[in-house]
C-alpha cells in the first residue's frame, strides 16, 4: 500500500505543477488586445477620414469660386469697355478739331504783321489779303502789281544816298543793296542802280510814253500802269542794263545766285509771263527782307504764287 501511496503522491503533485504553468500563462490576452486595437484603428481612421475631408472641401470650393469669379468678371468688363470707348471717342474728335481749329489760328496770327489793316480777303495759300490807306499788304509785303495798286500819293519812308539822289529807295532796301554790292566787288562785279523809286505821275507819264512808242498790249507787257509799278514801293531796284542779255552775263549769273542772300528775289522771272503779267526782267530785284523767305519765293516761281494771288487788270 505504501507504493500506491506513492504514486498518487507524484501524481498529485505533476497535475498542481501542471496548474501552476497554466496560471502563469494567463497575461497573454492582454497583449493580444492591444494589438488587435492598434491595427484596427489607425487604418481606419487615417485613410476614410483624411480622404473624405480633405477631398470633399479644397476641391469642391476652390475650383468652384475662383474659376467662376474670375473668367466671369475679367473677360466681360476688358473688352465691353476698352474697345468701346477707344474707337468711338479717338476718331470722333482727331478729324473735328485738327482740320477746324489750324484754319482758324492762321488768320488771326497774320493781322499782327501790319497793325492797323483792315483784311479784305484771303490768297489761294490762306494769306489774309491786308489793306490799310489803301495799300495792300500779304504777310507784310507791300504789293503792287496787275491786280493790287497803290493809291496816287503813296509816298515811302525815302533813304536818298546824297542830295538830288534820282534813285532813292528804302532805308533797308538800301542796305541791303549797298552790303550786295560790297561783297560783288570783291569778286570784281559792279552793281548800280538804273532806276528805283518812281512816284505816281513819273509812272503815269514813264507808262504813256511806252504806249505811244509800242502800244498799250505792248506796253502792258514790260511797263506798269500807274498805281501798279512795283517801283513805287520803293523796294525795287533795276541794276544795270534793262536788257534780256543781262541774264548770261557774269553780272546777271551773279545777280541770280546772290541776291536772296541780301534779302532780294528776281520779281519777274523767266517763262512767268503768265502768273507776274510781266515779261523776263533779270535786272529787276525786289527785296524782301528774309533771305530764307527769298529763298522760298524763288524755289515757289513768283510771290504770286508762293502766297497764292494773282496780277491781271481788272479790265
Ligand atoms: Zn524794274
Amino acid at each position: 500500500m505504501k507504493s500506491s501511496l506513492k504514486i498518487t503522491l507524484v501524481l498529485l503533485l505533476t497535475a498542481l505543477l501542471s496548474s501552476c504553468a497554466w496560471v502563469s500563462k494567463r497575461p497573454d490576452p492582454p497583449y493580444e488586445s492591444l494589438r488587435e486595437t492598434k491595427p484596427e484603428t489607425a487604418p481606419v481612421t487615417d485613410p476614410e477620414t483624411e480622404p473624405e475631408t480633405a477631398p470633399e472641401t479644397v476641391p469642391e470650393t476652390e475650383p468652384e469660386t475662383i474659376p467662376e469669379t474670375e473668367p466671369e468678371t475679367i473677360p466681360e468688363t476688358e473688352p465691353e469697355t476698352v474697345p468701346e470707348t477707344e474707337p468711338e471717342t479717338v476718331p470722333e474728335t482727331e478729324p473735328e478739331t485738327v482740320p477746324e481749329t489750324e484754319p482758324e489760328t492762321e488768320p488771326f496770327e497774320k493781322p499782327a504783321k501790319v497793325p492797323g489793316a483792315v483784311i479784305t480777303g484771303y490768297t489761294s495759300k490762306g494769306y489774309p489779303i491786308e489793306v490799310k490807306n489803301g495799300v495792300t499788304y500779304i504777310d507784310g509785303q507791300v504789293i503792287a502789281n496787275k491786280t493790287y495798286s497803290l493809291p496816287a500819293d503813296y509816298y515811302p519812308a525815302l533813304d536818298y544816298e546824297r542830295d538830288g539822289d534820282p534813285y532813292p529807295v528804302t532805308p533797308e532796301t538800301r542796305a541791303a543793296f549797298n552790303r550786295m554790292c560790297a561783297d560783288a566787288a570783291k569778286e570784281g562785279i559792279r552793281f548800280y542802280s538804273v532806276s528805283s523809286f518812281r512816284d505816281y505821275p513819273t509812272q503815269e507819264w514813264l507808262y504813256n510814253s511806252y504806249i505811244q512808242s509800242h502800244g498799250k498790249a505792248q506796253a502792258d507787257r514790260f511797263s506798269a500802269r500807274p498805281g501798279h509799278s512795283e517801283h513805287e514801293t520803293g523796294l525795287a531796284i533795276d541794276v544795270i542794263d534793262c536788257h534780256t542779255v543781262f541774264e548770261t552775263t557774269k553780272e546777271g549769273i551773279w545777280l541770280a545766285a546772290h541776291c536772296c542772300d541780301y534779302g532780294f528775289i528776281i520779281r519777274y522771272p523767266k517763262g512767268k509771263e503768265s502768273v507776274t503779267g510781266y515779261m523776263y526782267e533779270p535786272w529787276h530785284v525786289r527785296y524782301i527782307g528774309s533771305p530764307e523767305l527769298c529763298r522760298a519765293i524763288t524755289e515757289a516761281g513768283t510771290m504770286e504764287e508762293y502766297y497764292g494771288f494773282s496780277s491781271v487788270y481788272p479790265d
